[in-house]
């Protein structure tokens, strides 16, 4: 029944070089074939016409030695300016197809940098709660542009100047290999060599890569905790605190960047010493050649511009390389997310027993649950909810309250038992299908930086104004919102910031009662709130609740004193059942509550778990 949604996760590069990367990020991108292809053919053709030139003036030297020793001086002229124009002509196709493919290089890279992102976040969607469990918001976002910053960077380096060289390379290989075979035979090591001498280094280069990719995504999610949280950092003056231990994230990783560098220049001198050492040898081959008379002056000044070709490729490489290691490096955190098992979703609706009037809406059967590895927060849960019907739930704090919630929601994997929705277990529903079935209003008020309107429309999206302002009267919203300028219109600033914790909330409840669900789950919905805007929420909650099922969650006992039943919980089972007269006095949890109030103590749960 359940199947693990589209599950193609693309292998993530390890340890690999240039070429490997690059033809994993090509087909990660499959979809941008055509501006590979144009990138790729704006290099053939650049490269072929920076070949023309060293052609054209191997045979203008020809020209001219022959023409200087028959003495027929002026009379070649023409000819040398035909050539000439030859080569302004290639020169100029050059140029104009090399900007092309900067172009077309661009554009493919800005498209990189999309697909990439809108990837990353169509994949976060689709992660498991526990997930994001272990994860802080900034170093997500932190992970997402290094990685895609380096490999855009990357792609746009080879589209610009690395194909062609590598084009004109291997050219320069064959046309060598033509005039003169052990010319051929020494670029032809001298290739692998290099890219093998740095493979050497890559190894140490990249642990230490991701060592300090580590530091700074670790700075980056703290970084966002500190903006997000201000007023908490002014409050307990912490601003020195937080900077220096920002500061100390990339003081390491300065280190970590010696050592690279230090290894990466080292590896390049030997690498540089190697290559120059091959092309003195092709050099010494050509002019003991020429001497012989193996080879004309033109010959000889082809070969020589030919192989002054082929070594900017090489050396390049370096850069090149770089450039990919860092890709390589940047791209592995990104494609170990990419890989990351998804939610298992059942995408199919099972067929919906027949049911009679009165059957519970809601039913917890030997629930039983824990977080990751950990213990079981809840154990042998069962209770159930019938139509209509307003059932609390209390617990000391800790409880498994909240937890129980995101299990309705089907966030987490069960241990054991089930959960029944209109008599179907929920694991078989399609999680859209639940999800829209419960409307939930949480303790933070969780809204967006966006208007009041979107804010209450955001699980209704196709809602009228009509209707919107409407939810905002039941929630005895609109007063407030009356007030803001620009009413509907108004923004309210990140997670609310601008409006008080009780209009926030009376936003949420607006936004749960057009979501218009069938089960309501209220989180401690008024907890965060001083007595006056709890009564003001309240209110709207009561017209929320009217016919509809619900499950509050609450720790003060006016929000639970009117519900039709409460089950209590405690050392993660269920405790007690029953009315309020009825655990009233039964000398549970919740009659040590109302003792509590009534000798005039703190009528906080909370206090009551201390
Ligand atoms: P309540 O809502 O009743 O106050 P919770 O359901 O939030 O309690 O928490 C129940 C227990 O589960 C607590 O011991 C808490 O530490 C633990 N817990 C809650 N959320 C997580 C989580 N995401 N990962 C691990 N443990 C958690
Ligand atoms: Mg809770």
């Amino acid at each position: 029944r359940a199947t693990p949604s589209s599950g193609a996760a693309p292998e993530g590069p390890s340890e690999q070089g240039i070429f490997a990367t690059l033809g994993h990020i090509i087909r990660f991108t499959s979809e941008l074939r055509p501006y590979y292809l144009g990138v790729a053919a704006c290099a053939i053709v650049t490269a072929s016409a920076g070949l023309a030139t060293p052609f054209l003036v191997g045979r203008a030297t020809d020209t001219i030695v022959d023409a200087v020793q028959d003495g027929r001086g002026t009379s070649v002229f023409p000819t040398l300016a035909i050539f000439t124009l030859a080569i302004l002509a290639a020169e100029l196709v050059s140029t104009v197809v090399s900007n092309l493919g900067g172009y077309t290089g661009d554009v493919l890279s800005n498209r990189i940098r999309a697909i990439l992102s809108t990837r990353y976040l169509d994949k976060l969607l689709r992660l498991p709660q526990s997930w994001f469990d272990d994860e802080m918001t900034g170093t997500i976002v932190s992970r997402l542009n290094r990685s895609i910053t380096e490999v855009s960077t990357f792609a746009k380096s080879l589209a610009n100047t690395f194909f062609t060289m590598l084009i004109q390379t291997a050219a320069v290989l064959v046309i060598s290999a033509v005039y003169y075979w052990p010319l051929a035979v020494l670029l032809a090591v001298v290739f692998p060599t290099y890219v093998w001498l740095t493979g050497l280094t890559s190894r140490k280069w990249q642990r230490l890569e991701a060592d300090k990719n580590h530091h700074v995504d670790t700075a980056g999610g703290r970084f966002a905790e500190v903006v997000g949280q201000i007023r908490v950092v002014r409050s307990f003056t912490r601003e020195r605190h937080e900077l220096d231990t920002f500061t100390d994230h990339f003081m390491r990783t300065d280190s970590t960047t010696k050592e690279q560098s230090r290894h990466w220049h080292t590896m390049d001198i030997i690498r540089r010493g190697v290559l120059n050492l091959a092309f003195a040898a092709m050099y010494l081959l050509i002019f003991w050649r020429t001497l012989g008379g193996g080879f004309s002056v033109g010959q000889m000044v082809l070969l020589i511009q030919l192989i002054a070709m082929a070594r900017m490729p090489v050396e390049m490489m370096s850069w090149v390389l770089d450039a990919s290691q860092r890709a390589v490096a940047g791209s592995r955190d990104y494609f170990k997310v990419m890989a990351a098992t998804e939610v298992e979703h059942v995408r199919e609706m099972p067929a919906l027993p027949a049911r009679a009037d009165g059957n519970p809406v809601l039913e917890f059967e030997d629930v039983r649950f824990g977080y990751g590895d950990g213990p079981d927060v809840l154990r042998d849960v069962t209770f159930d909810i019938r139509p209509g019907e307003r059932v609390a739930l209390v617990s000391e704090s800790g409880g498994g309250k909240t937890t129980l919630v995101n299990l309705l929601l089907g966030l987490y994997p069960l241990r054991g038992g089930q959960i029944r929705l209109d008599g179907v277990d929920i694991a078989t529903l399609p999680h859209d299908e639940l999800r829209r079935r419960i409307s939930l209003v949480f303790q933070d008020p969780s809204l967006f930086s966006d208007t009041v309107g979107e804010n209450i429309r955001y699980g209704h999206p196709t809602a009228s104004q009509h209707e919107v302002a409407l939810a905002a009267e039941r929630a005895n919203a609109s007063g407030f919102i009356g007030k803001l300028d620009g009413e509907f219109d108004a923004m309210i600033g990140e997670r609310g910031l601008k409006l008080s914790g009780g209009q926030k909330q009376r936003i949420s409840v607006a936004r749960a009662m057009l979501k218009d669900a069938s089960v309501l789950v209220l989180d401690e919905a008024t907890s965060a709130l001083d007595t006056r805007s709890e009564r003001a929420v309240q209110e709207g909650l009561v017209q929320l609740m009217a016919g509809r099922t619900s499950l509050i969650i609450a720790h003060r006992l006016s929000t639970i004193a009117g519900v039709d039943r409460i089950v209590t919980i405690k050392d993660g089972r269920v405790d007690e059942i029953g009315s309020p007269a009825q655990l009233a006095t039964s000398g549970g949890v919740y009659a040590e509550l109302l003792a509590m109030q009534r000798r005039g103590e703190d009528s906080y749960l909370n206090a009551y778990a201390e």
